[in-house]
């Protein structure tokens, strides 16, 4: 048992148990207090269940009725910062590594699918990416020669079927709601806030920030503003500034 639960080890429990019982009397729940997301069971090939999902019972039939399967007994746990998108990504790319390359659907299928949740969390993807991402992904399923390349699109689908909204948000609207995916974020200067002392724009290595012509009421100098073409995303802004004045969006 992982992720982002607050007791995180080797546990042995009974079949029948639900996924509520482990996560939050032997886990403790999740980390921080904060909003349980998703539990990703079975190992890399498992599918992602959601809060719906927390009173199914642990036994070989249930897990796989919900989308996801018994595997290595491996339970993930992630919160509200976890991107689904960027998950079903990182289980693929760890199928792909493994693949033997014995069978096309897996050796080059898989690394197609990982193609397109690159270009999906890169800003890059389009509504018909989505769909080809589902039709390539029940292929793979469907005609993989062995139990790796049948399993490794659970990721995919289960994402895709309980986090329909989150892949949506990436291609429409070009955002991670999760602010994981980098090339998807916008750092920010509230120009309210900003007193324009300039210290972010001395600790920012891409010379990304400048001053303006507009000096908010009650402050002395000009604010500053991000040329987000220029921005590595690098994050040290955010944190120098006193005033609380940049964010991510
Ligand atoms: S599905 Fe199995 S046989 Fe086919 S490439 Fe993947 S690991 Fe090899
Ligand atoms: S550090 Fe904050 S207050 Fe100072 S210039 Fe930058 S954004 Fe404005
Ligand atoms: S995130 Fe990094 S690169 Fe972007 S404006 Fe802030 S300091 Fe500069």
């Amino acid at each position: 048992m992982a992720g982002q639960i607050n007791n995180v080890g080797l546990i042995e429990v009974p079949m029948g148990i639900t996924l509520r019982e482990i996560i939050y009397e032997i886990g403790g729940g999740i980390k921080g207090g904060r909003q349980f997301k998703a539990v990703q069971t079975g190992g890399p090939s498992g599918g992602c269940l959601t809060a719906k999902h927390l009173d199914t019972a642990i036994d070989y039939d249930s897990l796989v009725a919900a989308g996801s399967m018994m595997g290595s007994g491996g339970m993930v746990v992630m919160d509200e910062t976890s991107c689904m998108p960027a998950i079903a990504k990182f289980y693929l790319e760890f199928t792909c590594e493994e693949s033997c390359g014995k069978c096309s659907p897996c050796r080059i299928g898989n690394k197609r699918l990982c193609e397109m949740l690159e270009k999906i969390t890169d800003g890059r993807g389009t509504m018909e990416d989505l769909q080809e991402l589902r039709n390539l992904a029940a292929v793979i399923k469907d005609t993989a020669l062995c139990g790796l390349g049948q399993t490794s699109p659970n990721p995919v689908l289960s994402t895709l079927d309980n986090f329909w909204d989150e892949y949506v948000e990436h291609v429409v609207d070009k955002k991670c709601r999760a602010g994981v995916c980098k090339k998807l974020m916008r750092y920010e200067i509230d120009r309210e806030k900003c007193i324009g002392c300039g210290k972010c724009a001395k600790g920012c290595p891409a010379e990304a920030i400048t001053r303006t012509d507009y000096t908010a009421p009650g402050h002395k100098l000009a604010s500053m503003v991000i040329d987000s073409e220029k921005c590595l995303k690098c994050g040290a802004c955010i944190g120098g500034c006193k005033f609380g004045a940049i964010s991510v969006k």
